[in-house]
This record gives C-alpha cells, sequence and structure tokens, in this order.
C-alpha cells in the first residue's frame, strides 16, 4: 500500500475504498496515531454512523475483521474520533493524530458460557479472552482481534508512522482514561508499538518456557487449561499481555498438535528467549 494526497492506495494505485465522512476538521499536525475499537456489530454499520453527520465522530480508518480498511477521512484533514482527550502536554488528540477504528464489539459481558456484547450478539469463549482493563479493577470478556486485522493495521500503521512522521502510537484509552476502554487488553499494544520501532524491543516480548508450564484461558489457577496445555519446556512464547504475576502470550510454534495458541501463563515459569 501506499499514500497519495493524502488517499491509501493499493500499489497498483488503485484507491482503497473512502466513503467520505462530513464529520471533520480543518488542517491537521499529525503526531500520533490513535488506536481505537468501534464497540460496534461489524465494520459496515461502524463506516456507516461514523459517515452520518448524527454520530458527531468519525476516523481516519476503519479496520475489518476481515482485513478490509475504508478511509472517511483524508489523512491532511481532522478526524473527530477522540473528543475530550490529552497526552505529553497537549489536549483535545483530533488535532494532533490520525485515528484507526477497529472493528470490535467492545467489553463482553458473561452469557453462560458465551459472551454477551452491549448490542446483545454473542460470541464463543473460544473467541475471548477475560482480562481487567489497564484502568480498571474488574475482570470481563475482550473479543480477541483477528490475525488478518492486525496484519491490516501494522501494515497502515508503518505507512502512516514513515509518510507523516508520527512519534507514536498510542491507544484512546491512554489518551481519555476513565472515559474510553478502547482499543482494550485484547489489543498487542506492546507488540504492536515494539514492530513499529523495529526488531530490537520486539526481542524483549520474547520468552521461553522453564518447565512443563499450564496454559490457560484466564489469569489465574481455577481458569480452564486450554487445548495443548502443558507447553514443553523451551517453548517460545511472545507476551502480548499482563495482569499481576500472568502473562498472556502468544505461542509461536504448534505446540501438542494445537497451533496459534493464545492463553495465561504464570510468569515465575518463563524467562528470557536466547
Ligand atoms: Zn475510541
Amino acid at each position: 500500500m501506499k499514500i497519495s494526497r493524502h488517499r491509501l492506495l493499493k500499489e497498483d494505485g488503485t484507491a482503497y475504498p473512502f466513503v467520505a465522512s462530513p464529520n471533520l476538521g480543518g488542517a491537521l499536525d499529525a503526531r500520533y496515531l490513535v488506536i481505537h475499537f468501534t464497540a460496534g456489530r461489524n465494520a459496515v454499520s461502524s463506516v456507516k454512523w461514523l459517515s452520518n453527520r448524527r454520530a458527531k465522530a468519525s476516523a481516519h480508518l476503519v479496520i475489518g475483521r476481515d482485513g478490509a480498511i475504508t478511509q472517511l477521512v483524508p489523512f491532511n484533514r481532522i478526524a473527530w474520533h477522540a473528543g475530550r482527550s490529552s497526552w505529553d502536554g497537549l489536549d483535545g488528540l483530533n488535532r494532533y493524530s490520525l485515528g484507526i477504528e477497529l472493528d470490535n464489539p467492545g467489553q463482553l459481558v458473561r452469557s453462560g458460557d458465551r459472551w454477551r456484547a452491549w448490542f446483545g450478539v454473542e460470541y464463543d469463549a473460544a473467541e475471548v479472552i477475560e482480562a481487567v482493563h489497564k484502568n480498571g479493577s474488574q475482570l470481563s470478556g475482550w473479543l480477541t482481534y483477528s490475525l488478518v486485522q492486525l496484519e491490516a493495521a501494522l501494515d497502515v500503521a508503518s505507512l502512516l508512522m514513515e509518510k507523516y512522521q508520527l512519534q507514536d502510537v498510542i491507544g484512546h484509552d491512554d489518551i481519555s482514561p476513565g472515559r474510553k476502554l478502547d482499543p482494550g487488553p485484547a489489543f498487542p499494544m506492546r507488540e504492536f508499538r515494539a514492530r513499529l520501532q523495529g526488531r530490537a524491543e520486539d526481542e524483549d516480548l520474547r520468552f521461553q518456557t522453564r518447565t512443563h508450564l499450564n496454559i490457560r484461558s484466564g489469569p489465574a489457577t481455577h481458569y480452564d487449561l486450554l487445548n495443548g496445555s502443558p507447553l514443553p519446556p523451551n517453548t517460545t512464547v511472545v507476551v502480548l499481555n499482563e495482569y499481576g504475576s500472568w502473562r498472556f502470550v502468544d505461542v509461536e510454534d504448534v505446540v501438542n498438535g494445537v497451533m496459534d495458541m493464545q492463553g495465561w501463563v504464570h510468569s515465575n515459569y518463563l524467562r528470557r528467549a536466547e
């Protein structure tokens, strides 16, 4: 992908879908990239809402769970995604940041063995992590972002960082703490930032198991063991999130016949990967 005249284009020069939002301001002084979740039903409904004048909100991009990217506001104009916010001595981050909305239902509540969004749709527990928001105190459910969605976000974020010489990527929950929960615990911010800033920091997030290590659905011993638990000694994992002494990890290899395992392990049994 590339950027021309503040529009996102594919390599062959064709534009990504552009749905003009009327909810925009003047010239943008872009310094940061802010990541959000839509708290919506799907990307189509979120694009529709954010391009409706009544929403009084917008973002530069919306990324679906299938990785599809839609642009709503040119990158040189102010989008209305941050609201009341402050960061590093600046107030009102709309004027200083590009905003990416990731399609995701947001905070979920337990409903039997499933998890329910505020708009009533229920999600399978296998797609949900249980975690405490970094600004909160209670465990709740968060739908994991899909891999293609995260990869699309990483590709476009790295392009935007370079093109507009942005200083950092931050969450809406960083700039509006107490008021906003997005992108929340399911978004691997540490790894995302590390991958944007180069490989050196990525190495810091890579660990190996010191012994056979149970991997669970939540950050305590009463949570269910995942299929494929325990991890064998010397399994390489990448830490995506943390809660007390527990780490939410992505398992690198196929382990015990299970691919793409993500779950919680106790940090006492991890050591830095060589
Ligand atoms: Zn937000």
